[in-house]
């Protein structure tokens, strides 16, 4: 067999290991996700020339798919800071006020889940969205009053896996939507040769092929699976990933031929032999496999859904004829009136 050209051999001086130092910092780094990193492109542009604040922005989509790294890259194209906090971090409106306070004009309050801010402090933050100030209540009772306090004018991006639980009032506030996408084979085989070279691995090219082929479709799950098989090659090879080295890395971490890892497998398989391929709502299914159920709806079932080893019906989640070849299960037959099938693919 020839031997596999080894494509990534760039050093990488200034880079440091994991997350932080894989992140892009300009758009144009930015693999993917094309029309969205157009949009803002345009976004950043008339922002300067106008010499207005960009406009908020939400985005939405399955966790590790490049929203926070799009809110660390805008700051960085328009030359101001960035502050970043999460939905959760703020339960009342009194923690919100050191970030409001201080903000550098034209800079950026990145609030990550940003569908888990009470109720309260979204509407706090309503004024500031809109007209850059905010309303503070002084004192209690009868001796109570209000003082509204000027804001510098900013950008407030929003960052969610469930935009169908941000209210309609605070979706309305934001002036750019966007939706990331799962990312293609070739995108994720992308961002691995990239990243390989930023970690001064060398990499084949099928080897960047066979990590991104089994990523689930995810950038960070294709950079967590780049630094275990970095580890892997460091460890008991010259360093060097090749395809038969990334292969069995990734069988090592359990990570099976289509990318699916073991909580998508245990939730197949609770689907399947537990619950008669369904349907089960998510509740059932979290409960039994002993997970939240937002991690279930979260992480591991849009990747199922967009595949197709999953569907959803108004009963609950079904599991699809992918699902069972994916554990080696036969199928059910799609005949109503066959006893050893079941009726799901009536
Ligand atoms: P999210 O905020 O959606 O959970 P992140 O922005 O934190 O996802 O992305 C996780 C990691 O994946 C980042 O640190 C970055 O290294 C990588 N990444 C995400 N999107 C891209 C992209 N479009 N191009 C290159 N790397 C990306």
């Amino acid at each position: 067999m020839a031997r596999e050209k080894v494509i990534t051999t760039v050093p990488a001086d200034e880079v440091k290991q994991h997350d932080a130092a894989l992140r892009p910092k300009l758009l144009k780094e930015v693999i993917g996700q094309r029309n969205v990193a157009e949009r803002l492109e345009i976004a950043v542009r008339a922002s300067k020339k106008l010499n207005e604040p960009l406009g908020h922005i939400l985005f939405d989509g399955p966790p590790g798919l490049g929203k926070t790294t799009f809110a660390t890259v805008l700051p960085n194209e328009l030359g101001t800071s960035i502050q970043l906090t999460s939905g959760p971090a703020l339960s009342k409106p009194a923690d919100l006020l050191p970030f409001l306070t201080n903000l550098d004009e034209g800079s950026v309050l990145f609030i990550d889940e940003i569908h888990r801010m009470p109720r309260v402090v979204e509407e706090f933050i309503y004024p500031a969205m809109e007209d850059f100030r905010i309303d503070i209540v002084l004192g209690e009772g009868m001796s109570a009053r209000t003082i509204s306090m000027n804001l510098k004018r900013f950008t407030l991006i929003g960052a969610t896996t469930r935009s169908g639980m941000l209210s309609g009032p605070m979706r309305d506030r934001f002036k750019m939507h966007e939706h990331l996408e799962f990312y293609s084979v070739e995108e994720l085989a992308t961002i691995v040769r990239v990243n390989a070279a930023k970690l001064n691995t060398p990499i084949t090219e099928a080897a960047a092929h066979e990590l991104a082929r089994r990523s689930r479709g995810t950038p960070r799950v294709a950079n967590s699976r780049l630094h275990w098989t970095r580890n892997y090659a460091a460890a008991l090879h010259d360093g060097t990933i090749t395809e038969p080295i990334a292969r069995a890395a990734l069988d090592k971490a359990e990570v099976d031929r289509d990318g699916l890892d073991k909580n998508d497998r245990k939730y197949l398989e609770t689907l399947i032999d537990l619950y008669g391929g369904g349907p089960t709502g998510v509740e059932a299914l979290a409960a039994t496999i002993n997970l939240a159920s937002d991690t279930l709806s979260d992480e591991i079932e849009p990747y199922l859904l967009r595949e197709q080893y999953i569907t959803r019906s108004p009963r609950g989640r079904v599991a699809m004829p992918r699902a069972y070849t994916a554990l080696g299960k036969l199928p059910p037959r799609q005949k109503p009136d066959d006893k050893q099938g079941g009726t799901l693919f009536e």
